[in-house]
């Protein structure tokens, strides 16, 4: 098998299903004691979320490329960036990079694509929601992408960073992401993109009409094929 190289820690808690996922993959693909060969660098999330939100993305991207290339030099024959949000500096990594960087919109939109859903609401974080770099990416593979309003975004935001990540789930957000969903179809997503790698924690597939699309799994499902080969 070959390694492949998690940046993870962002947060802890979704890293932590990753690497579940990634071995369970493997074990089912392969049976035996297989288990995924892996190399992890795991951030304090505290300093990520300070840079996040004073904008401070260069500094990120410097230190997240950098990061890339130690897992690089250690022996990992692919990175996988455990976060969608942090894909905003997804440039600036592969720039540094002669290994593939697995990226977590395209592997998303390519599985979203195969089963011929066309127009998406996508949930993530106020960043994932609210800037270009992913929805474009979406775009690219021919997707329409429809948001929350400003309201919704705004908690969904909130319940990532000050529940999800802290690893609290609450019955109270999970009514809130499930109107917050209903209103995505209700305005024509004929799907739903858990874009953000801790929201596998709080919904899923009994929480809307549409099909849901887990970033978490489906980027750790692709790693795990990778490393079988
Ligand atoms: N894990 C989250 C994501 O997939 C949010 C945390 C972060 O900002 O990296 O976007």
């Amino acid at each position: 098998m070959r390694t492949i190289g998690l940046i993870g820690g962002m947060s802890w808690e979704s890293t932590a299903l990753y690497y579940k996922l990634i071995n369970e993959r493997v074990r089912d693909r392969m049976g035996k004691l297989h288990s995924a060969p892996v190399l992890m660098y795991s951030y304090d999330f505290q300093e990520i979320k300070e840079m996040q939100y004073a904008g401070r993305w260069a500094e990120a991207a410097a230190d997240l490329a950098k990061v890339a290339q130690r897992l690089e030099n250690a022996g990992a024959r692919a990175i996988v960036l455990c976060t969608n949000t942090m894909h905003k500096l997804a440039p600036e990594i592969i720039s540094k990079l002669t290994v593939p960087f697995i990226h977590i919109g395209d592997a998303t939109a390519q599985r979203i694509r195969a089963k011929g859903y066309r127009r998406v609401g996508l949930l993530g974080t106020i960043f994932t929601m609210e800037q270009e770099f992913y929805i474009d990416r979406l775009r690219a593979h021919d997707l329409d992408v429809l948001i929350p309003d400003a309201d919704a975004r705004a908690d969904v935001n909130r319940i990532i960073y000050d529940e999800l990540c802290l690893g609290v789930v609450t019955e109270a957000s999970r009514r809130r992401y499930q109107d917050v969903m209903a209103a995505l179809v209700g305005r024509g997503a004929d799907c739903i993109i858990l874009g953000c790698t801790e929201i596998t924690m709080l919904v899923g597939a009994a929480d809307t009409s549409v099909e849901t699309f887990d970033t978490t799994a489906i980027h750790a499902e692709t790693a795990a094929d990778f490393a079988i080969g």
